[in-house]
């Protein structure tokens, strides 16, 4: 099976109260596709500038994934940068230039139209719906976002949500989208706007798991040491779809929707290890083997008398 990841691509500027580092490759698209490149086939839909450099391009290449429906356009590529305070989690967006995300209209090769999963990463939900109305064989389709949408483009989230199977968003957005305080109702207001699955992040707390009659609360890796937090959420996402794909859609249960959060949760950690892609062009399914191990032993427990 095959997943379709489409988001943005984006060359990033990130500050941490340690280290600072410019035009690195970032995006939604870029750390999902690749996370989850080490589980299932993945075709990539973006678009980037004559600017973006080839070596990102490779990268992409080197993990496998179907860049056909990469778009290449003449001007510059989507730009952010962000500063992190001191305890790595609170960040503030310090700049953002659309450039050819502006007039981005993702078209499905039809290799990508057929993909039976589909990973719509956070961009805007408008674009994310064109998506879903150019896929054909999308049998599970998974949708992330951002407070930013919420604020401005709610009318189209709201639409968007009533044609998705799972929705992946954090604690503070959960918050804002249903005006509970309590995630536990969140949880559940959200799967009431459509999707059957909600998993809501709690950042180095962990993910809470919604499904209509079942509930899974997972503790996050324990670092001893984060770098760069930046797209630790697409990375969860692209960990839990590619996941996901290796099965057939109609077999999906609630257990392998829990072992797929885990496994988000695995590329999630391996993500923040180093700035930009730095981690994940360096390991391999054996380490997130090993890592998913020793994740289960930590959380597993048995009564003993
Ligand atoms: P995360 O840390 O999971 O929130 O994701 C960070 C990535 O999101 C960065 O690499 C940015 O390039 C990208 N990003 C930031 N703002 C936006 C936006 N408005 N739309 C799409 N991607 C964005």
């Amino acid at each position: 099976m095959s997943v379709l990841v489409v988001g943005s691509i984006a060359l990033d500027s990130v500050k941490t109260p340690v280290e600072a580092h410019e035009n690195l490759l970032g995006g939604s698209a870029s750390y999902a596709s690749v996370a989850a490149s080490f589980f299932s086939p993945v075709q990539l839909i973006g678009v980037v500038g004559d600017d973006f450099p080839k070596e990102h391009i490779d990268l992409f290449g080197c993990r496998g994934i179907d860049l056909e429906g990469l778009q290449v356009v003449p001007g510059k590529t989507f730009r952010w940068s962000g500063e992190y305070q001191w305890d790595f989690n609170s960040r503030e967006t310090l700049s953002v230039a659309l450039n050819v995300f502006e007039h981005f209209t993702p078209k499905l090769p039809q290799a990508a139209s057929n993909a039976p999963y589909v990973l719509l990463a956070n961009i805007a939900p408008g674009l994310q719906s064109h998506v879903l109305d150019q896929s054909q064989g999308a049998r599970f389709v998974i949708a992330d976002t951002m407070d930013l949408w919420i604020n401005i483009a709610k009318d189209d989230l709201l639409a968007l949500l009533r044609r998705v199977d799972m929705l992946i968003l954090n604690d503070s957005e959960a918050r804002q989208l249903t005006g509970e305080t309590s995630l536990i109702r969140a949880g559940s207001a959200i799967r009431r706007l459509g999707p059957r699955f909600v998993a809501i992040k709690k950042g180095e707390h962990g993910c809470l798991l919604f499904s209509e009659d079942a509930f899974f609360s997972c503790g996050a890796y324990p670092l001893e040491d984060i770098h760069d937090p930046t797209g630790a959420g697409d990375a969860f996402a692209g960990g839990l779809a590619g996941y996901l794909a290796s099965l057939n859609p109609e077999e999906v249960t609630f257990d392998h929707l829990r072992k797929a959060v885990v496994y988000g949760s695995v590329l999630a950690s391996f993500n923040v290890e180093a700035f930009s892609l730095g981690r994940l062009q360096q390991i391999g399914s054996e380490e997130i083997a090993q890592r998913y191990d020793t994740f289960r032993r930590m959380t597993h427990f048995e009564l003993v008398s």
